[in-house]
């Protein structure tokens, strides 16, 4: 069943220069497309919207602090299922308890830099692929 989801590469993802190694973990799946893609520093407005369902968790100002520290790159993925499949390329929340061969798992250290974002259901990825980008249709 083709799908999109929408990912993000954290400010760490992208000061640290792993853009093009994630891109290109996500790039390299067969018939997976990248159908949107933009570079640009999240302000509070969006960040409260995308990470709605966290407001009032001990951990929510920091992390809205962290996603809107630098730039991030948001892009849309298309392709068999993309949903499932962009979450498990990235691993577990925590990166020290993601595995060897997944993003977090081979790059991350701290649960809140944990370098890249990905819908988590058909739900979640319409509603937040408006948010990030409302005029695709
Ligand atoms: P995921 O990104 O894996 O879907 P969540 O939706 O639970 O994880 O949390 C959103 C983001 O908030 C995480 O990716 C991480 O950056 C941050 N976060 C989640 N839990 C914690 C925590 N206990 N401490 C610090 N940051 C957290
Ligand atoms: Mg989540």
């Amino acid at each position: 069943m083709s799908q999109r989801t929408l990912v993000l590469l954290k400010p760490d993802a992208v000061r640290r220069g792993l853009v093009g190694e994630i891109l290109g973990r996500i790039e390299r799946k067969a018939g997976w497309t990248i159908g949107a893609l933009e570079l640009r520093t999240l302000d509070r407005a969006v960040l409260e919207q995308h990470y709605a369902e966290h407001v009032g968790r001990d951990f929510y100002e920091p992390l809205v602090a962290f996603m809107s520290s630098g730039p991030v790159v948001s892009l849309v993925v298309e392709g068999e299922r993309v949903i499932e499949g962009v979450r498990q390329l990235a691993g577990p929340t925590d990166p020290i308890k993601a595995p060897s061969g997944s993003i977090r798992g081979d790059f991350g250290t701290i649960t809140r830099e944990n370098l890249i974002h990905a819908s988590d259901s058909e739900e979640s990825a319409e509603r937040e692929i408006k948010i990030f980008f409302p005029g695709l249709s």
